[in-house]
C-alpha cells in the first residue's frame, strides 16, 4: 500500500463525486521529462538565472543573448518527451464536458501527450511573434525550426521577432484571462509542480479556492499555496498521478 494512502483515498473520493476538474500545472510536471525549472537545479543557464533573461527588459538590452537562451531551451526540451504524469492528465482531459487543464508550461509536453483542452497561460516556445508586433503580423506563428538563425525576423515586417511566450513583467492576454476564469467554476481544483509565486497564475488557486472548488496541491517542496488548500500533497507529480489512476474508485 502507497504512503500516500490517506491523501489519495480522499482526492479519489473527491474526483469520484466531482461533475468538473480544473487541473493547473507548472514546471514541477516536466521535471521528470529533463525540463529544467526556474528555481530548482538547473535554473541557472550560463551564470544568468532564468528569470532574468525572461523579460522584455533583457530581450531589449541584448536580443542575441536571450534568443541564445531560448534556443538552447527549444534544443533541450525537443529531446524530451511526456511523463507518467501528463499522461494521467492526457487521459482525464478525454472526458472534455468536465476536464480543464490550465498550463503555465511552455514546452508544449501535454500537447505531445495528446491533452485536450489546454489553456496556455503563458504561451509556447514553439511560436514566434513580431517583437515591435507590427500590424501586418498575426498574435503569433508556429515555428519548430531546430536551425533558427541567430537573430530570427518577423517575416512581415522584416524587424526582430521573439519567443511567444510570457515574460515575467508582460500581461496575459484577455481570452487566456477569460479562458482560465471560466475554469475556476470547478468542484475540483488541483495545482501540480508550481512554485505559486508567478502571478497573476498562482492568484488562480486562491480564486478557485474563494470560489468553493476543493482545493489540492501535488508538489514535493512546500509553497505559498500548501497553506489554504484542502489538501497539500507532499509528492512528485509522476508518482502521485499514476497512483491516483491505479487506485481508482
Ligand atoms: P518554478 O520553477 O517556479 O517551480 C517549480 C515547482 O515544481 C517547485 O515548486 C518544485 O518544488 C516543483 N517540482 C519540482 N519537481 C517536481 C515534481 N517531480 N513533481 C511536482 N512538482 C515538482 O515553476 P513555475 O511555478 O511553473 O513558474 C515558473 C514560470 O516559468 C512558469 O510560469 C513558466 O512560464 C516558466 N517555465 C516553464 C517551464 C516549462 O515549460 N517546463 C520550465 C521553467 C519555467
Amino acid at each position: 500500500m502507497s504512503s500516500f494512502a490517506p491523501e489519495l483515498q480522499t482526492l479519489q473520493e473527491r474526483l469520484q463525486a466531482a461533475k468538473r476538474i480544473t487541473v493547473l500545472t507548472g514546471a514541477g510536471i516536466s521535471a521528470a521529462s529533463g525540463v529544467p525549472t526556474f528555481r530548482g537545479d538547473g535554473g541557472l543557464w550560463r551564470n544568468h538565472r532564468s528569470q532574468d533573461l525572461a523579460t522584455p527588459q533583457a530581450f531589449e538590452r541584448d536580443p542575441k543573448l536571450v534568443w541564445e537562451f531560448y534556443q538552447w531551451r527549444r534544443n533541450k526540451v525537443s529531446h524530451c518527451r511526456p511523463n507518467a504524469a501528463h499522461e494521467v492528465l492526457a487521459e482525464w482531459s478525454r472526458h472534455p464536458d468536465g476536464f480543464q487543464l490550465i498550463t503555465q508550461n511552455v514546452d508544449g509536453l501535454h500537447e505531445l501527450a495528446d491533452t485536450r483542452n489546454v489553456v496556455r497561460f503563458h504561451g509556447t516556445l514553439w511560436e514566434l511573434s513580431c517583437w515591435r508586433r507590427c500590424p501586418e503580423s498575426p498574435q503569433s506563428w508556429e515555428d519548430r525550426s531546430d536551425s533558427l538563425p541567430p537573430l530570427p525576423q518577423c517575416p512581415f515586417c522584416g524587424g526582430l521577432a521573439r519567443p511567444a511566450v510570457v515574460w515575467f513583467g508582460e500581461p496575459i492576454a484577455p481570452h487566456v484571462l477569460q479562458n482560465a476564469a471560466a475554469a475556476l467554476h470547478c468542484d475540483v481544483f488541483i495545482t501540480i509542480g508550481t512554485s505559486a509565486l508567478v502571478y497573476p497564475a498562482a492568484g488562480l488557486i486562491e480564486q478557485a479556492a474563494r470560489e468553493g472548488a476543493y482545493t489540492a496541491e501535488i508538489n514535493p517542496e512546500a509553497t505559498p499555496a500548501s497553506r489554504f488548500v484542502d489538501l497539500p500533497i507532499a509528492a512528485s507529480a509522476e508518482k502521485f498521478l499514476p497512483l491516483l489512476e491505479k487506485f481508482r474508485i
